[in-house]
């Protein structure tokens, strides 16, 4: 019935042209629902606004009472229209009153109007209000009609999103987009952020909405699916696939490429006024709609991947290329993307990021490393966020507990403020204490060093005072890198790293791959267990060519001056042995082509898998020291998965089973006069270190932001009494196996230790 007047073509261009035109919102609005009603021969058109109090407001209407505007105020899930709203789905009824949902308003005087079609106002899946039209007369809205509403309603969707209907709001009201939200995510780097939010992956506008001529645009779309699966295939068979794509992905991505039904709704959408682009950017506001109303973890995944084929598809239509928003930072930024890789997050100026939001990538992830190194707070797993924010929202990060505030209101802007002003306060008093060493109160020094792996880390050497690196993860190189780090590509960065830290020695730690740390252009062995399985030294004893290469580029970056080299993961003493071997032969082959040896080397080793701890009177005598790696001992003595949540902090590390491992290793090392330290997440930790201190260890290596809280441990500890209490403890029959961390908390408050 509407082709009569012209068809959902021309009333889009209509509205367009009312929507350019300068009059107030309201007058705006008005003409807008004229021009629906009039269009769609119906004699009621009306607009819902959702409001941030979840109620719908109706704006403007044709044909319901003028009086009602702005008073009448639907709840969430009241009458059909709160209906349309919650389930983000249009609905047509040729007997409005006989729906279950239909409540009666008299201030509008809808009573006499039978027929009833409404469609939710979309945007990227959210619902921003409610578009209605109403005959008297009985009759059945054909599947066109309802297209043609809900293409109108994107036309809606843009004017709510842009912000020129805020006018309207009441005051002290905001519009459901514009509401503040409170989010929680999985903390992963520390720190509080202020700022406003950056999108890594700028949206694609779509200027233009409607179509001069559906023929082409169907020709246009037509061929970017074209192009788009095309690109898919060759990324598949070329199996060049780049960091953070994985095989089935892109799999999942042709499979939907070829949907039947993805691309009817396309053509349809197309067929009803659109261009091309808007069309694909309606049909995935649809899907977003239904799918992030599932809980079904299965079902957001391929939400992820259906945006991702959206995305793709859009920038085949618009011409343009993914640009990171690298340039142009504003300052305070909190940069949100769906997901991101290392080397993307070391671009951006380090000096105006605030924060990291991922939707995918949790504590474990590569970038995640980087985060930390950086000193950026970061929070992962925040599922849609990038559906709920528009670039240069105030938001709020809080990389310690996972909570994300977008708009938020007044007073938690101000607890923030407050909170990360206490922050920089107690950072200032760390960093007072740099050059104080760290003495316990009775007089036994402990050695504090730091962990780094990029060159960005060693920035905080000089800042923290510690005393050297004592774990360089070398791996991290390998794992920002988009291909294997060639040997002089390798030897320039440890040089570069020496150089840093001048007098400070660095202790290099060999490659530890495999597992949770994969190289994504190396090709993935298939494991079951990968935790157990190939990683580490045992990659570098079965691919000699890597280990000799990284050998040999630390020998020559190192010339002439000092060099701490240590194996991971190595399990039995043969290991070491064989490694060892390896670099005698690099050794030579330095010597034989004249270049200058390190002017001392010293080799150790690192405890992490339990099999060692049965083996330290054989390993001691040949190595230099022991590094403690803490995070996999502990995963491997109670066989529980450091990165798997639901077993994760199941068993304490202050424990007696683990602290009598701990004790072992230290009175070992000791008893044969060989250093230790220790290196993983525990020694940073003040309660953690001070039980560490309790057992004999005086060396501990950690991150940077670390090192104050334990120096302020440190001062403040009577070590002796430590000593005798958890003597007792340890010896204690009626504590058996359970935990210290009680006891441990409760002698810190008693002595008035900063934790
Ligand atoms: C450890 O296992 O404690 C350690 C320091 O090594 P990583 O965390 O790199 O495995
Ligand atoms: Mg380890």
């Amino acid at each position: 019935m509407y082709g009569a007047l012209g068809g959902p073509r021309l009333l889009l261009r209509r509205l367009r042209e009312v929507m350019a035109e300068s009059i107030s919102p309201q007058a705006q609005l008005d003409k807008i629902v004229t021009h629906i009603a009039a269009n769609m021969v119906a004699e009621v058109c009306s607009v819902y606004v959702l409001r941030a109090d979840g109620s719908l407001e109706l704006y403007a209407t044709e044909g319901l009472k003028p009086e009602a505007v702005h008073l009448t105020m639907l709840r969430s899930g009241e009458g059909l229209v709160g209906r349309i709203a919650e389930t983000a789905e249009p609905l047509a009824l040729a007997d409005a009153h006989q729906h279950p949902s239909f409540l009666y308003r008299p201030e509008t005087g809808e009573e006499i109007y039978s027929s009833f079609l409404g469609v939710p106002i979309l945007r990227g899946g959210n619902t921003l209000g409610v578009l209605v039209v109403q005959n008297k007369a009985r009759r059945t809205y054909s599947e066109e009609e309802v297209e043609a509403l809900q293409t109108t309603a994107m036309l809606l969707a843009e004017m709510i999103a842009s912000g020129q209907l805020q006018s309207l709001v009441p005051p002290g009201q905001d519009s459901a987009l514009r509401r503040p939200l409170a989010i929680k995510g999985t903390p992963v780097a520390d720190g509080v952020g202020l700022g406003r939010v950056v999108l890594h992956e700028p949206r694609i506008i779509v200027k233009q909405l409607i179509s001069e001529d559906s023929k082409t645009e169907l020709a246009r779309l037509d061929t970017a699916i074209g192009a788009l699966r095309d690109s898919i295939d060759r990324l598949i068979e070329s199996g060049n696939i780049g960091p953070g794509e994985h095989r089935d992905v892109l799999e999942t991505y042709r499979m939907f490429a070829h949907d039947r039904g993805w691309l009817r709704r396309l053509r349809e959408a197309v067929s009803s006024g659109l261009t091309a682009e808007a069309a694909v950017e309606r049909v995935q506001s649809d899907a977003r709609a239904k799918l992030q109303r599932r809980t079904e973890p299965y079902l957001r995944e391929r939400l992820h991947d259906l945006d991702d084929l959206a995305n793709r598809l859009l920038h085949q239509l618009t011409g343009q290329d993914f640009v990171p928003e690298h340039a142009n930072l504003p300052d305070h930024a909190i940069v949100i993307a769906r997901t991101m890789g290392p080397a993307a997050l070391l671009e951006y100026d380090r000096t105006k990021l605030r924060g990291l939001i991922l939707e995918d990538g949790g504590a474990a992830s590569h970038v995640a490393i980087v985060a930390r190194a950086l000193g950026i707070a970061m929070v992962g797993d925040v599922a849609n966020i990038i559906d709920f924010v528009e670039p240069g929202d105030p938001c709020i990060i809080d990389g310690s507990t996972g909570d994300v505030h977008v708009r938020p209101p007044h007073d938690i802007e101000h607890a923030y403020a407050e909170k990360a002003r206490l922050r920089a306060k107690r950072q200032e008093q760390y960093h007072k204490l740099r050059s104080v060493p760290a003495v316990t109160q009775d007089g036994v020094a402990v050695n504090l060093h730091m962990n780094a792996g990029l060159l960005v880390d060693l920035q905080h050497v000089e800042e923290t005072g510690a005393l050297s690196v004592g774990l360089f993860r070398t791996e991290l190189q390998f794992m920002i890198a988009e291909r294997f780090p060639r040997l002089d590509e390798q030897e320039e960065l440890y040089r570069a790293a020496l150089a840093m830290t001048g007098e400070r020695p660095i202790t290099f730690r060999t490659l530890d791959i495999g597992s949770d740390k994969v190289l994504p252009y190396m090709a993935q062995v298939q494991e079951e267990n990968p935790a157990l399985g190939w990683r580490a030294i045992r990659i570098g004893l079965d691919r000699p060519v890597l280990l000799r290469s990284q050998l040999r580029a630390l020998l020559r970056a190192a010339s002439g001056r000092p060099l701490r080299i240590m194996f991971p993961m190595v399990a039995m003493v043969e290991e070491f042995d064989r490694a060892k071997a390896m670099l005698a032969r690099e050794l030579l082959h330095q010597t034989r082509h004249n270049h200058l040896l390190p002017s001392k080397l010293e080799l150790g080793v690192m405890v992490e898998v339990p099999s060692l701890l049965w083996q330290l009177d054989e390993l001691c005598p040949k190595i230099d020291f022991l590094s403690v790696g803490s995070n996999d001992l502990i995963q491997y003595l109670f066989a529980a998965d450091r990165d798997n949540k639901r077993v994760a902090n199941r068993f304490d590390c202050l424990s007696t089973p683990a602290l009598r491992a701990l004790k072992l290793i230290v009175d070992k090392a000791r008893l044969h006069g060989t250093d230790v330290a220790l290196c993983g997440e525990m020694g940073g930790r003040p309660i953690e270190a001070m039980a560490l201190l309790g057992l004999g260890y005086r060396a501990f290596s950690m991150s940077a932001t670390a090192i104050g809280p334990i120096k302020a441990m440190t001062l403040a500890l009577d070590l002796g009494k430590l000593e005798t209490r958890m003597q007792e403890w340890l010896e204690d029959r009626e504590i058996g196996v359970g935990s210290l961390r009680d006891r441990l908390l409760a002698f810190a408050r008693e002595e008035s230790i900063p934790l």
